[in-house]
């Protein structure tokens, strides 16, 4: 007979580990079974991550919580995309937003429509027509009205939120649902001498914590995936060189902004991503490039408001584990890799990895294929937010140094090459298995990066001009006045 898994360990308590344990004590609300976490206080969390994908919505929506619980518990605005100012060049701005331009005309996409006309002279700003997009620009927000008969006004929103309090929040729902918190600090792990397969885990004080599925939420510090297991961490740093980040906290000096801001810099980019009660800042730039000192200099003078943490420099490397699942072990969050804060994609990949790890939650046979497969999805995933970040780079045409320039010229995977060439020829935009990012985030790239097709299909080619500049005339007018319906995201904070 099959034998069931009756104990679990977490080991690591910040966002990974108090996600987690809030997932499978849910998950397991009916059945028997043991979850125990535990973290160190004296090590602390990485702190930062509080910008993330509309995807929380289903995580809070399978936690049962309710959104206002969730913005009241974590300080959280909204975010209707990312603003991108200085990365095609300087001086020059464009948006992604979580929504869809237009609307097909005569059964054509929109975006067709819209290269049909610019290749007929019309001139359109393609942001024109989205209606988040336009949203965002004056600092507004509603939630989506989905009565409303037009999709036009149907877009997708994540949130800024203080990743602490997330973790918090996320506690106390788990230590409700019967998870042990066991705070001290892992010195040993004990692995079966003949399996390899991990058996317990030892606090300085000398209490051993035994179990049988273990996963690992211990940060960059890898303490069960990396130091105790040796599994293989592919480097991606030749597509994604950033590998330094300074993190510094200050008080909002203007109302916060329905979306991240990204600009880019001398050696990288910086982020500002406003909450309610404080700015989140940061500075990811390459070491090879400046000095952590005139990172700090740098990141100091680009941002306003009181401080209220000292810069913090938090060192890493973009890339991931050959191996999430690695035998009675699954990493998660920064255990298991990192693709850098560029599209704020790692909450949603500890969010993604949790789901794969409950669709094919092993038992004691731990059987291979299941993890394996598992390791494949998790693989494809990343691999996928890899391409769509390297994007940002590879399109750049800053010219401003050679770090820009390489980035400009560089190889890409074959993957994302693909994917370039198909869209420039024709505007085709091809969806691989297991994309985190949908068709309209590629075309706001590909358009905010200035990549034309050469062509339009040939449906598009066939529409009549003068229609679709009437129908395009209408679409732009309708998003105008519907921005108009939304209230500034400060009114809307207030109101709810
Ligand atoms: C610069 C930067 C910016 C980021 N921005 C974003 C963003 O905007 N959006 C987004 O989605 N993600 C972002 N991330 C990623 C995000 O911060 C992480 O994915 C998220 O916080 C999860 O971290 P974690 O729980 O894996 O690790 P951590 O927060 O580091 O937690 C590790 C836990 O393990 C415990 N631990 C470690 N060693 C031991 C030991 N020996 N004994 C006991 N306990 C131990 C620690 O005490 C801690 O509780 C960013 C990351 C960086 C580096």
């Amino acid at each position: 007979m099959v034998q069931q898994i009756q104990k679990i360990v977490i080991v690591g308590g910040g966002t990974a580990g108090w996600m987690a344990a809030a997932a499978l004590s849910k998950f397991f609300e009916s059945r028997k079974i043991s979850i125990q976490l535990v973290e160190s206080d004296d090590i602390g969390t990485v702190g930062v991550g509080e910008a993330t994908v509309p995807g929380i919505h289903q995580f809070n929506r399978y936690l049962d919580i309710s959104e206002l619980d969730f913005i009241k518990a974590t300080q959280a605005t909204f975010k209707l995309g990312i603003e991108f100012k200085d990365w095609f060049k300087q001086e020059h701005t464009f948006f992604h937003p979580f929504a869809d331009y237009g609307l097909p005309i005569n059964g054509v996409n929109f975006y067709q429509c819209w290269l049909k006309m610019q290749k007929s002279g019309y001139v359109y700003d393609l942001e024109d027509f989205c209606l988040a997009t336009q949203i965002a620009k004056q600092r507004r927000f509603a939630q989506v009205d989905h009565d409303l008969e037009t999709p036009l006004a149907l877009y997708n929103y994540a949130y800024h939120f203080d990743a602490s309090l997330y973790a918090k929040f996320l506690r106390n729902y788990a230590e409700q649902r019967g998870v042990i918190r066991q705070q001290g600090k892992i010195v040993s792990v004990a692995q079966n001498s003949s399996t390899g397969f991990i058996e317990s885990v030892t606090l300085t004080d000398g209490q051993v914590i035994s179990g049988q599925l273990f996963i690992d939420c211990s940060g960059f510090a890898g303490l069960l995936i990396d130091k105790t297991l040796k599994t293989e961490y592919i480097n991606w740093s030749k597509w994604l060189p950033c590998d330094r980040a300074i993190a510094l906290q200050t008080e909002n000096v203007e109302d916060a902004t329905p979306y991240t801001s990204s600009f880019a810099l001398t050696a990288g980019w910086q982020w500002k991503i406003p909450l309610q009660h404080r700015v989140g800042n940061g500075y990811v730039y390459s070491s090879n490039v400046i000095s952590e000192d005139e990172a700090i200099e740098s990141l100091l003078i680009n941002t306003s408001g009181a401080k209220l943490t000292s810069p913090r420099v938090i060192k890493f490397t973009a890339g991931m584990r050959k191996n999430f699942f690695v035998k009675n072990c699954v990493a998660l969050g920064l255990a298991s890799g990192f693709l850098e804060p560029l599209e704020s994609t790692s909450i949603s990949l500890i969010q993604t990895g949790i789901t794969k790890l409950i669709n094919y939650f092993p038992d004691m046979s731990f059987d291979s294929k299941k993890i394996a497969e598992v390791n494949r999805l998790n693989e494809m995933e990343y691999s996928r937010v890899r391409d769509f970040i390297i994007l940002h780079y590879k399109a750049n045409q800053r010219n401003v140094n050679d770090f820009w320039k390489a980035l400009a010229a560089m190889d890409v995977p074959e993957t994302l090459q693909n994917k370039m060439t198909a869209f420039k020829k024709d505007g085709t935009l091809i969806s691989y298995e297991l994309e985190s990012f949908q068709d309209a985030s590629w075309l706001s790239m590909y358009n905010g990066f200035k990549i034309t097709p050469e062509q339009c299909i040939p449906d598009a080619n066939n529409l009549d001009v003068t229609k679709l500049k009437q129908v395009m005339e209408k679409i732009k007018l309708a998003i105008q006045q519907g921005v108009l319906h939304a209230p500034t995201q400060k009114e809307f904070l207030s109101s709810i």
